[in-house]
């Protein structure tokens, strides 16, 4: 086990000076007013195991369940607690030493069996396709979570799509595991604006899932392998930037890729530095954004997507309450966790609709599938959009 994936720290846990001031900005406290739902709560447990202090029984494993990993928390922690890493090392101890239960056991094989390998994941997509034209996905719950899937995101022939113009840069993009198929809309937006940004986009071959599912599920044996054969195929050409579109996978990248230390870009944030040419159309459009928990608290990017956003003529937008709170997807959580995801969530619905909105913006998967499935059962035309989409929408 290399550094990065190193288990629970006690250098780590020793950061927290138990002042509390996450405690408000922890959406499970916020729930529940539950000392043993905050950030503090979870990293005493968490102390007191490491120390063989406290039994490992089934009521206090919940707490650590009911983490979402959103890292609000430490995007307020005055001290610098690093709880991103603290959680998903306690998790992965927590899997260790939980007894077996038939629903994580099972999300835990279908996560190895499913997004280490590309194949198998765009077979299920296209069957899942198939089904959803035929109409047969609707008595499945997780079907109806499910987005409207259309074709597939493939990048092109040869791998490489060349900018628009002189070329100026040459980013590697991740098409990553889940994208492709659940949102390829988002992946041919994305491209489009960085090769008008004067970028060469190259699609490294091999490259697999980038580990976030595994990392936050406790599996850190299974995302280490996965970085090990990314980091080699990222390796093997050159490139200014690695061009994410997915806040949860920009921030694994981010802090377990140390070959890629600084060149891990989300593409707001790429964007936000490389600069785009002049919009080409006026969009009349009321939007509001959703702060991706990974890319407002753990990569601290807030501003950028808001300036590309407030760069389009005619687009309005308007902030929501409450906007860098968690939506409650936090990848396995919303189908791990049902009922505090769907508290969380319905807080959300009610902070989103009171904007007024046409157009909810996010820059991340997960939520957008959470916020869709939330806006359906409200019966809600708003619509959810990458902030990709909307941005290549005025070009
Ligand atoms: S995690 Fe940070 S903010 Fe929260 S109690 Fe500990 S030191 Fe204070
Ligand atoms: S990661 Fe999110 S849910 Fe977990 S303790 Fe921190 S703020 Fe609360």
């Amino acid at each position: 086990m290399t550094e990065a994936f190193k288990r629970l720290s006690d250098d780590d846990l020793a950061t927290c000076v138990h002042c509390g001031l996450c405690l408000d900005a922890c959406p499970t406290f916020r729930m529940t007013g539950l000392e043993t739902e905050s950030p503090r709560g979870r990293i005493y447990l968490m102390t007191q195991w490491k120390r063989g202090t406290m039994p490992f029984d089934d009521e206090q494993v919940r707490h650590i369940d009911l983490c979402l990993g959103c890292r609000t928390c430490e995007a307020v922690c005055p001290s610098g607690v690093p709880y991103g890493r603290i959680i998903e090392a306690g998790r992965a101890d927590v899997e260790d030493a939980r007894r077996p239960s038939l629903k994580r056991a099972t999300s835990r094989v279908a996560l190895r069996e499913m997004l280490s390998h590309p194949k198998r994941l765009r077979g299920f997509g296209s069957l899942t396709r198939a089904a959803q034209k035929a109409g047969m996905t609707s008595i499945v719950r997780s079907g109806r979570q499910l987005p409207k899937l259309r074709q597939q995101f493939r990048p092109p022939e040869g791998g490489v799509a060349p900018a628009v113009g002189a070329r100026k840069y040459r980013v590697a993009f991740l098409v990553g595991c889940v994208m492709p198929i659940l949102y390829p809309q988002s992946h041919d937006a994305a491209v489009r604006l960085l090769q008008l940004a004067g970028c060469e986009v190259w699609f490294p071959a091999g490259e697999q899932c980038c580990g976030a599912l595994f990392a936050h599920n406790g599996d850190l044996e299974s995302a280490e392998r996965l970085r090990e054969v990314n980091a080699a195929t990222y390796a093997s050409e050159p490139f200014d930037a690695l061009v994410v579109d997915s806040a949860g996978c920009g921030a694994h990248l981010k802090d377990f890729y140390p070959t890629l230390k600084g060149r891990v870009k989300d593409l707001s944030e790429w964007l936000a530095e490389v600069g785009l040419p002049e919009p080409k159309r006026e969009l009349k459009m009321r939007v509001t954004y959703q702060d991706a928990c990974h890319l407002a608290h753990a990569q601290r990017i807030k501003k950028q997507p808001r300036d590309l956003i407030r760069a389009i003529p005619g687009v309005e937008l308007v902030e929501m309450r409450h906007a860098d709170i968690c939506c409650g997807a936090a990848g396995l959580y919303s189908t791990l966790e049902p009922d505090m995801s769907r508290r969380i969530l319905e807080a959300k619905l009610d902070d989103l609709l009171a904007t007024d909105a046409e157009v909810v913006l996010a820059g991340n998967p997960g939520c957008q599938m959470q916020l869709e499935s939330g806006l359906r059962s409200r019966r809600s035309p708003m619509k959810v959009m990458h902030t990709a989409e909307l941005l290549a929408a005025a070009y």
